[in-house]
């Protein structure tokens, strides 16, 4: 383990990723997407299914290092039965509190996804804690596109 990734291996990170949660796929999703990160070799896969405009179940699959793994599982956790509008809006705070330098007390929702606020400073590692997001955000357009056609 190399020392930047130690000073990030907080509890949440290492707990998350010892036992990631919601792990697997969802059964008859209504949006999916995969997403890479060739720079590291993470690999994730996102299924889930809305109902009433809520993300009634979500769930991943795939291979990564323990950003990845641990961001996946902590996005997975935050998200389910929430409106797909504030899954989306989560997103967008998530990617500010790794990207910029916003306290992490002017973004009270984003809870225990504060652990990973530690990966701005090493900014290689902001894509393996965005990956799960970006695909998150892929399969609700998806699930958008979906039920505009029908
Ligand atoms: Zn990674």
């Amino acid at each position: 383990m190399s020392f930047d990734l130690r000073e990030l291996y907080q509890e949440v990170i290492l707990d998350h990723n010892r036992r990631p949660r919601n792990r697997g796929e969802v059964l008859e999703p209504t949006g999916a997407a995969e997403g890479h990160n060739p720079l590291c070799g993470d690999n994730v896969k996102i299924t889930l299914r809305t109902s009433g405009g809520k993300v009634s179940d979500i769930a991943f699959d795939g291979s990564g290092c323990a950003i990845s793994t641990a961001s996946a599982s902590l996005m997975t956790e935050a998200v389910k039965g929430m409106t797909v509008e504030d899954a989306e809006r989560l997103f967008r705070e998530f990617q500010q509190m790794v990207t910029s330098d916003a306290q992490v007390s002017d973004l009270p929702e984003l809870g225990s996804l504060n652990a990973l606020a530690g990966v701005r400073e090493h900014p290689v590692r902001i894509k393996c804690a965005t990956l799960p997001w970006h695909t998150l955000h892929a399969a609700l357009c998806q699930k958008e596109a979906t039920v505009s056609t029908e």
